[in-house]
């Protein structure tokens, strides 16, 4: 019965974005040399958030020397949304091997 509970609302912590370009982005579009996923075209940049193929690996961090591509989860700071992002990884991974083993 928890397991239930829990599962759901993992993915719908999961559903929200964790990666957001802020306001000091000047569209130069280094970043996108850094994405292996198609997740960071103009229109993505220009949108703040990149695209649906998004994996979140991170790869785009480095790429972008303004720091305005971070991980975000609603107004916490980078490294807290990262360690959330981290924790709730291992979580739901932790998770769906259990479930794959009954
Ligand atoms: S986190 Fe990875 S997949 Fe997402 S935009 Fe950055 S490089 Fe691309
Ligand atoms: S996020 Fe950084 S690297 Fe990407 S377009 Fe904006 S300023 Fe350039």
């Amino acid at each position: 019965m928890v397991n239930k509970i829990k599962l759901p609302f993992l993915v719908f912590l999961l559903s929200f974005s964790f990666l957001a370009i802020d306001q000091s982005c000047t569209l130069c579009m280094h970043c996108t040399r850094y994405c292996k996923y198609d997740a960071l075209n103009p229109e993505d940049i220009k949108r703040s958030i990149p695209g649906i193929t998004c994996t979140l690996c991170g790869d785009c961090l480095a790429g972008c020397q303004y720091n305005s591509i971070n991980y975000r989860y609603f107004r916490l700071s980078p490294e807290i949304s990262r360690n959330i992002w981290l924790v709730l990884t291992v979580t739901l991974h932790t998770v769906f091997l259990g479930l794959a083993r009954l």
